[in-house]
């Protein structure tokens, strides 16, 4: 990994804020603590894992050989059902396509967060 290359934070959040991105929300912890390992692009799934030498491939079961946060949500053959009822919520809501997770997580809005969270119950992934 480039030690230069900004993280998956620095892109979401180019500049330093005072205010907690989460500071407006009236949400549970688990919400933005879940939201916040997305911003941060940690969480139980193989790109993160492997980076943290826990496991000895960033692969996803699908066949691709990274399964990070991108993946996960917007390109995992395992997920194609459920990607799609994300994809027409985020639709309604101001989410430009084509999109990645940077652009979706850079959305302060609690409605996009909520359709995340739907997404990740409906698939089971770990985050
Ligand atoms: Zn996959």
């Amino acid at each position: 990994m480039n030690d230069q290359a900004p993280t998956q934070y620095g892109l979401i959040y180019p500049t330093i804020n005072c205010r907690a991105w989460y500071a407006n929300l009236s949400v549970l912890r688990w919400f933005y603590s879940t939201i916040a390992r997305l911003k941060f692009g940690h969480g139980q799934f193989p790109t993160h894992l492997y980076r943290l030498h826990l496991i000895e491939s960033p692969a996803c079961s699908c066949g691709n050989v990274k399964e990070d946060i991108n993946h996960l949500f917007l390109e995992c053959d395992n997920f194609t059902a459920d990607r799609k009822e994300m994809l027409r919520e985020l639709s309604k809501m101001k989410v430009e396509f084509p999109t990645n997770m940077v652009q979706i997580l850079r959305h302060n809005n609690i409605n996009v967060y909520r359709v995340l969270m739907k997404y990740i119950k409906s698939t089971n992934i770990l985050i």
